[in-house]
């Protein structure tokens, strides 16, 4: 009945790596353009669903802390974002929950990442 395990992990990586890249295209339009102090601009949440584009707001800086771990991901802070099969919060605030993907998601996350070496 339930769809395979490492299956259901592996398309929500796939989901959540797709809104990483568009995340990464967007920065330095986001770095440019927005003038508050300290600037804070829209994201896309990047949890598993491919129809969820809700945006989600971090400084530069957050969204940095978050982009230097190949397996962490921001989401919009609610448990409607959140993928327990697959993901598990390690820093939550008003703003944003920073999750990281577990198992073969993570594996997945790690080889999608745009700026692994590998
Ligand atoms: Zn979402």
């Amino acid at each position: 009945m339930s769809p395979d395990v490492s299956e259901l992990q592996e398309r929500a990586a796939h989901n959540e790596s797709r809104y990483r890249a568009l995340n990464e295209r967007m920065e330095p339009h986001n770095v440019v353009h927005v003038w508050v102090d300290p600037p804070m601009p829209d994201w896309i949440c990047e949890c598993a669903s491919t129809e969820c584009m809700k945006p989600v707001r971090l400084t530069i800086v957050e969204y940095e802390a978050v982009r230097a771990e190949s397996t962490h991901f921001f989401v919009v802070p609610s448990d409607d974002h959140l993928s327990p099969a697959v993901e598990h919060v390690v820093q939550r605030n008003e703003r944003y929950w920073v999750v990281e993907k577990i198992g073969e998601a993570a594996e997945v996350s790690e080889e999608l990442d745009p700026r692994s070496d590998s």
